[in-house]
């Protein structure tokens, strides 16, 4: 018989956008006249840069040329890429990362996803709340979590990021082996100075813990007080792996590629106390289950490294920042407290009602959709998440509505 992994169904069922799309529809058919304007979106709107076009171009017409054509990559990625990504990301901003500590992916999801493979099914996991659940969900999957308690896991040891600390965590009052940090966050839009990110490099050097770090919104970080990369942080390269994404940076999350560094300096150990090479168990890892990003998505990716590229880079960014000033500004205006949208595309509006009776209000007001902040979470309950991820146009109707509607 074949028995099923049964740690999958201790899932918390995802009703979050499923209940938004039911919401959303019986407004929809209750006032057929009302142009709806979606706010909840964390998928980007712009088309891809054209730098990114020509390049992929190139890349297909080098693919129908027998000379230039190429099959299976290299596991870790062209050089061409990772060298660029070794350059311009860390190394000019005084970050000693080398090329062979990168790894090129198909996607930041799949490796958050993914890397907590390489540890113990004992690791205790601390998971920030409110979260982008695949952090969660993949230890339910891989049995770490213990059963749900009144809507938490028994084993995870919970990071609470409310309005008092920041949306910064504490560090864990407990030992923990595995940490999550996502900075600029995803949903709260909350960023990480390099005071505090050294106190979560002290515990996890103390502890020999890891940490998982998520940078997937670096791009939108225009502050030069906030860190770019963990790495700029002294120490971490012993005990962080950190996530990139071109998925938010340069329109990429229907293209696909992200990176994944694994310093070489980076160990965990054996149950006898023995250092096992992190870089060497997720490069054996991902030469046995992936085959890498294709060479035209590659090519594409290296484009946005060149003058012009950085260029037009930048103004996809830019775009989406002024959207979130825009938000900020106007939720502000109409009374709410708000974070993030500053160097982040999320804007974290505070209610003062649950976070599905303020959906409702806004939707029903003003026929705006957000995405209630309780569906990240226990900490999220309250609040609900703005996107900046948008037409101009939309977001400047939508906020229109919003301060017109006097919501408080
Ligand atoms: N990490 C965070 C925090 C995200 O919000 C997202 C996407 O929304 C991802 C990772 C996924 O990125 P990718 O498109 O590279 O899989």
């Amino acid at each position: 018989m074949a028995f099923v992994n049964e740690n999958f169904l201790k899932l918390q069922k995802s009703y979050l956008f499923v209940e938004i799309a039911k919401r959303v529809e019986e407004f929809q058919k209750e006032n057929p006249d009302t142009e709806i304007i979606r706010m909840g979106i964390g998928d980007v709107t712009l088309p891809l840069p054209q730098v990114c076009i020509h390049a992929m171009k190139k890349a297909v017409e080098e693919m129908g040329d027998p000379s230039t054509f190429r099959g299976y990559g290299p596991e870790q990625g062209y050089e061409f890429l990772r060298e660029k990504i070794a350059k311009y990301d860390f190394n000019d901003r005084g970050v000693d990362i080398s090329k062979d500590e990168i790894f090129v992916s198909d996607g930041a999801k799949c490796d958050t996803g993914n890397f907590q493979e390489l540890f113990s099914n004992d690791a205790k996991v601390a998971i920030p709340d409110p979260v982008y659940p695949v952090y969660l969900d993949t230890n339910v999957m891989a049995g770490r979590s213990g059963d749900l308690v009144d809507g938490r896991y028994s084993n995870i040891k919970y990071l609470d990021c409310t309005y008092e600390n920041n949306f910064i965590p504490d560090l864990p009052d407990e030992k923990v082996d595995l940490i999550y940090l996502c900075f600029p966050n995803n949903p709260t839009g909350a960023t990480i100075t390099k005071e505090e990110l050294k106190k979560w490099i002290d515990y996890a050097r103390e502890n020999k813990a890891i940490i998982l770090y998520d940078a997937a919104y670096e791009a939108f970080i225009t502050d030069p007080n906030i860190p770019h990369s963990i790495y700029e942080v002294e120490g971490a390269k012993e005990v962080a792996v950190e996530f990139r994404s071109f998925s938010k940076t340069a329109g990429f999350t229907g293209v696909r590629c992200a990176y994944t560094v694994v310093p070489k300096k980076c160990f965990a150990y054996t149950k006898d106390g023995e250092k096992v090479s992190l870089h060497e168990l997720w490069l054996r890892r991902q030469s046995t289950k992936f085959n890498g990003v294709s060479y035209i998505v590659q090519r594409g990716a290296e484009a946005i490294y060149s003058e012009e590229g950085k260029r037009q880079v930048k103004e996809l960014v830019d775009y989406y920042l002024e959207n979130a000033k825009n938000i900020k500004s106007a939720m502000k205006e109409a009374g709410f407290i708000c974070v993030g949208g500053d160097n982040s595309p999320y804007v974290w509006v505070k209610g003062e009602m649950n976070s599905w009776d303020l959906f409702d209000l806004i939707l029903k007001k003003c026929g705006v959709v957000c995405t209630p902040g309780a569906g990240f979470g226990r900490c999220g309950e309250g609040y609900i998440r703005l996107s900046a991820f948008n037409f101009k146009e939309n977001v400047k109707k939508a906020m229109d509505r919003i301060k017109n509607a006097k919501l408080k």
